[in-house]
């Protein structure tokens, strides 16, 4: 197959300053988890981008300074010698697929607490970020910068850009965006000034057009400039030369760079979930960018559809499509499209584990793509699996997200493969899961996966076929894989914070019983210390369908972990709209079908409610009955021809969905070997442990 030409237009090359990207598909900067603790993983993961097409493949954001650390969030650094050694991987990574590698330099200023380095945070004026976010709380405040400190700032850039340049890096950025030191000058709210670089939005760009000049100077003209700026604010600010300040700052910075990377201000407007902003969602702030400046401009939207994309470059919008997490769930999606393969496109289904990375510090994942970040350290590949090892049959049981994925990836490796699904329907959880208000979206990982197995011919599906132990042992696969999934309980949870048996009362109701129509009436409370999206969601639902609910948390607020996925402020938004009452802190201790007893989680102080219908949304437990009862009929295998019965998915550990792919893939993965603990261990780059900087400072003795 070929491309269509109505794509074309995305393959273009695009000069950007002195450097040439060979078409229009943009990685722009991400936060991957991968930091200089993780150089191979961290070139595994951009190098499989270039690989799949996409023509400019940046970092994440990267410290020019000690003064700027963010952990424990990870964040790459670009400091001394060795750090130019852990990018050069990556450079060298996406160079070999012909794209540029891009490099998102940045000092965080008082959004950053250096709580490893413990310098002390500067700021414009001394004013620091006072986030409700417990991540980003601190007592610590910054100072406000001197004259010297402004010099220290644009020589630090300078610095990190000449290593960018020796790390291999074709452009390096300069970041005033998202709370970071650039912007703290960009917003009179943070900057006070009332010397040359506060007041008029000239003197409040004069540290951003100096950084820039400086990293121009610094990488020699070779390379190019970039920068990347937070619009959202100043876009609602109205200008005193033009149209917003917005306008005034994209007009006085152009000259200055050579692209244009434009974003929103805050992480859950920059990266919103699905359930609560669409594709293209960026485009009310960016849409002027090109009227101001003559420079190619690059902008995100989480955008999946190539035709789309088409219509951000034709109406001029933006020049380069901007991805994060488009490319995170399919690294190939630029070379899909380039074949006229766009119907096999991975889409992001927008759910935001990705992000809930960062939030918790560790290695991004993934619930579309379970190999990213998998790539060097378990040999992975979105695109690419290991032959089989064996002609074994394979059964899966369960045709959820885990059976779905193990049953692609084996039939990929070539295994010969039965699903079988006791519903009319292939999708499991999700089947419900998707139907709930705003997560259409994450349908597509079910559709993505049946659309890939119906062109397979090694793969059979029945749906509509709940196996038994009997009839498993009759078949005589040599490989079983269990798949069948969790069901939530109506366990309350204790004082201690475990789940503790709840009362057995037919108003007591379960996600399960909802997913099957059996619906709670009158006064519900729904009580959630699963703490992600289903209660939130529920409540939605049946506040939607005109009952009176209640929402109680033993957590701080609503739908609580999901403060890492960037939907918690939007969630609190939605129960309000919705007339739900939300009361946190408490924990349901009693229910007798007309009355509830809570308890505050800290005073232990009860009081009780009216209530004819309790939802629970707490503890899952694993459907493992056809795993026990195959097992405890082991003797049996050898004369049946079965050679083993792996559990994977929910079956194995109750999860979100993207656990459930993962350990789906990981049990294709892992039939014929490469068990799941055999992974390899990244490490830093240290040119020489005795180096004199390792020893302590002459005066200790
Ligand atoms: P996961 O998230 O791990 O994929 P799900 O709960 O989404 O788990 O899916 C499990 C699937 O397994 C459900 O669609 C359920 O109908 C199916 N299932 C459970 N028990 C059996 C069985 N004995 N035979 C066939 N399918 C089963
Ligand atoms: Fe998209 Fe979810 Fe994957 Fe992030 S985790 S890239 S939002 S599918």
């Amino acid at each position: 197959m070929s491309r269509d030409p109505r794509f074309d237009i995305l393959f273009e090359p695009v000069a950007i300053g002195p450097v040439t990207a060979p078409n229009r598909f943009f990685q722009a900067p991400h936060a991957s988890g991968a930091t200089n603790a993780m150089p191979r993983v961290r070139a595994g993961l951009r190098g499989v981008k270039a690989e799949g097409g996409w023509g400019v493949v940046c970092t994440g954001a990267c410290s020019i300074h000690p003064s700027c650390d963010d952990a424990p969030l990870p964040y790459a650094t670009l400091w001394d010698d060795d750090d130019v050694r852990a990018h050069a991987l990556m450079t060298d990574a996406v160079h070999e697929h012909g794209a540029l590698a891009g490099v998102e330099l940045f000092h965080g200023g008082g959004a950053v607490l250096n709580r490893s380095t413990r310098l002390p945070p500067v700021s414009p004026s001394g004013k620091g970020w006072m986030s409700t976010h417990a991540t980003f709380m601190s007592s610590l405040r910054p100072r406000a910068m001197d004259a010297s400190d402004l010099r220290d700032l644009v020589r630090w850039q300078a610095e990190a850009a000449r290593r960018a340049r020796q790390a291999g890096f074709d452009i390096v950025y300069v970041y005033a965006g998202m709370g970071y030191l650039p912007y703290e000058f960009l917003l009179p709210d943070y900057n006070a000034r009332t010397d040359a670089y506060g007041g008029s939005m000239a003197n409040r760009v004069r540290i951003v057009q100096e950084m820039l000049d400086a990293t121009r100077d610094a990488v020699g003209g070779e390379i190019a400039v970039a920068l990347r700026i937070s619009l959202e604010e100043l876009r609602g600010r109205p200008g005193e030369n033009d149209e917003t300040e917005a306008h005034e700052a994209i007009a006085l910075l152009s000259p200055h760079t050579d692209l244009f990377d434009v974003k929103m201000d805050s992480s859950p407007t920059d990266c919103g979930p699905s359930r609560f902003r669409e594709e293209g969602a960026h485009e009310p702030v960016v849409d002027f960018v090109k009227s101001r400046t003559d420079k190619p401009v690059v902008g995100v939207g989480r955008f999946t559809s190539p035709d789309a994309m088409v219509s951000q470059v034709r109406r001029g919008v933006l020049d380069f499509i901007g991805a994060a997490r488009p490319s995170i769930a399919d690294p190939f999606l630029p070379s899909k499209i380039e074949a006229g393969r766009e119907d096999e496109i991975r889409e992001c289904i927008g759910c935001n584990m990705c992000i809930a990375s960062w939030h918790e510090g560790v290695l991004v994942r993934c619930t579309q793509n379970p190999t990213f970040g998998e790539e060097w350290r378990r040999g992975w590949h979105p695109e690419r699996v290991r032959p089989a090892g064996s002609t074994d049959r394979v059964l899966i049981v369960g045709g959820g997200p885990a059976g779905l994925e193990c049953a692609l990836t084996l039939g990929r490796r070539g295994y010969t493969v039965t699903l079988a699904e006791a519903g009319r329907e292939l999708g499991g959880r999700l089947l419900f899961e998707a139907a709930l208000p705003g997560l259409s979206a994450w349908r597509r990982v079910i559709d993505y996966r049946l659309g890939r197995l119906a062109v397979m011919r090694n793969v059979d599906i029945f749906a509509e076929s709940r196996l038994d132990a009997d009839q498993i042992l009759d078949f005589g696969f040599e490989r079983v894989v269990i798949a069948t999934g969790a069901h939530w309980t109506k366990d309350l949870y204790s004082d201690l914070e475990v789940p503790m048996a709840g009362p057995d009362h037919p108003s007591v109701f379960t996600p399960d019983d909802i997913a099957a129509e059996r619906s709670p009436e009158g006064r519900t409370v729904v009580f959630d210390f699963d703490n992600y999206v289903i209660g939130g969601l529920l409540a939605e639902r049946l506040a939607g369908a005109g009952l009176e609910v209640t929402y109680v948390t033993p957590a701080g607020g609503a739908s609580a972990w999901t403060i890492n996925s960037n939907e918690q402020p939007y969630v609190h938004q939605r129960l309000e709209d919705t007339g739900v009452v939300v009361r946190t802190l408490e924990r349901v201790t009693a229910f007798d079908g007309g009355t509830l007893t809570l308890a505050h989680i800290f005073t232990g102080s009860q009081r009780s409610a009216a209530c004819d219908s309790l939802v629970v949304v707490g503890a899952r437990r694993s459907n493992t009955d056809l795993y026990d009862a195959l097992h405890a009929r082991r003797a049996e295998w050898e004369e049946a021809g079965i050679k083993s019965v792996d559990l994977t998915g929910d079956a194995l550990t109750p999860g979100a969905v993207a656990h459930a792919v993962f350990f789906g893939r990981a049990a294709a993965e892992t039939l014929d070997g490469n068990p799941l603990e055999a992974f390899r261990r990244d490490a830093p780059f240290y040119t020489d442990p005795d180096l004199d900087r390792m020893r302590p400072p002459a005066w200790v003795t």
